[in-house]
């Protein structure tokens, strides 16, 4: 008897049908004699649903408002699937994530897992149940329901197959696995069997928006293989897990676009010691994640200037723009340029590491195409660059070509 965490997404309960559909897969592994953990999300829609709702109401409303909110989406979806496991006679008891023993901090909307007792979960399966968890939630010690940032049922998922001990974590999805490339925009994309954690991450975190990035980085932490897989067919998914030996012969594993970025420009700031120091503390005290930074050299007479530009996620532009508004007098800069319209292409693979040449290539396909690069930045396993958004689809597909082939 095997122990199953299984984590269905947003699109794989999207509607009623596909609840039963999810069921019915559930009910499969439940007569095998598995013992089955179900964690899902929101219908598709649902979040961005009530999101949209709170910010007709107000551009900022409270966290942890937004949170008390939130949360009701995968209330809905777990109800929804214990009822249809109980129309197959499946005996089922829906959790929400405090009542799963899903303790965090206070970050609301991003809040951290502190620890997880699942006594009750344990306690119900030993019983004979299913039990579906929703995903995406908890509770601080003092009650308080949060979220764990967008996606963040795979977090659940991931934590739960941790604490539980479980021999499989799945997660399924809409897409077969991890492909070299979203399928989507690049037609030749294959779908991998294996990937490491590493490579997920720098993937996940680059917008090849299979799952949440922070629970890969939770995965590694804790050691949990998880497979990646569809809940509409049988094929089998792409395997996560620790970095082997032969992963490093293939030069690039994917190439990713993330449109969910912005990018901030400030002009004119007084090149001294402490200026970033004070612009990034701020947007860190704000909880603002910021990833790119670049900053130009200084120019002009006097106290020298430079430009100093960063990205951020889409939905931290407004809150982004607020801090550097209230930081304009104290430090002096002369004007804040902020756009939407980039993108973030990136290729990952382990095998950068020992091959040569990687970010030649890479820049001699963008000049072929005309793609004027903005920002850059490396890391042992992944080049990134900033472009043109209008131009993000057709350089990921060039990338793809030089590097991964038809
Ligand atoms: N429903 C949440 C979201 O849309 C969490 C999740 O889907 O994992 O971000
Ligand atoms: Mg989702």
């Amino acid at each position: 008897m095997a122990l199953i965490v299984q984590k269905y997404g947003g699109t794989s309960v999207g509607n009623t049908d596909r609840i039963k559909n999810v069921a019915r897969r559930v009910a499969e592994y439940r007569s095998r004699g598995d013992q089955v953990v179900v964690v899902v999300s929101a219908m598709s829609g649902v979040t961005d649903g009530l999101i949209k709702l709170a910010k007709d109401i107000a551009p900022l409303p409270s966290e942890r408002e937004m949170d008390m909110l939130l949360a009701t989406g995968e209330q809905q979806t777990i109800a929804l699937t214990a009822i249809a496991l109980h129309s197959l006679d499946v005996p089922a008891v829906s959790l929400t994530g405090a009542q799963a023993g899903i303790v965090t901090d206070g970050v609301h909307t991003k809040a951290k897992i502190h620890n997880i007792t699942p006594k009750k979960v344990r306690e119900l399966l030993n019983q004979g149940n299913v039990v579906i968890v929703a995903g995406f939630q908890g509770e601080t010690p003092e009650g308080q329901i949060t979220t764990l940032g967008r996606g963040g049922s795979d977090l659940t998922a991931i934590a739960l197959a941790a604490a539980l001990k479980a021999d499989l974590c799945q997660i399924y999805t809409d897409v077969d696995g991890v492909y070299t490339a979203d399928p989507r925009i690049v037609k030749d994309a294959k779908k991998l069997e294996e990937i490491s954690y590493d490579e997920m991450l720098e993937l996940a975190s680059l917008g090849a928006k299979v799952m949440q990035s922070r629970s890969v980085e939770f995965a590694k932490k804790f050691a949990v293989v998880f497979e990646v897989r569809s809940s509409l067919n049988d094929n089998p998914g792409t395997i996560v897990k620790e970095e082997t030996k032969s992963m490093e012969d293939v030069m690039v594993r994917g190439v990713s676009l993330d449109k969910n970025q912005a990018k901030v420009t400030l002009v004119g700031v007084p090149d001294k010691p402490g200026v970033a120091a004070r612009i990034f503390k701020a947007l860190g005290d704000a909880t603002v994640n910021v990833d790119m930074i670049v900053q130009n050299i200084s120019h002009g007479s006097g106290v020298p200037a430079t430009d100093l530009s960063f990205t951020v996620d889409k939905p931290d532009l407004l809150k982004a723009q607020k801090v550097i508004d209230g930081l304009k007098k104290e430090l002096g800069f002369r004007d804040v340029i902020s756009t939407e319209k980039i993108g973030k292409l990136s290729i990952v693979g382990v095998g950068m590491k020992s091959h040569t040449g990687v970010a030649g290539k890479l820049f001699e396909t963008l000049a072929n195409e005309g793609v004027n690069v903005d920002m850059i930045s490396t890391s042992e396993i992944k080049i990134s660059v900033v472009i043109d958004l209008a131009k993000g689809e057709s350089a990921m597909k060039a990338i793809h070509a030089a590097f991964i082939g038809n």
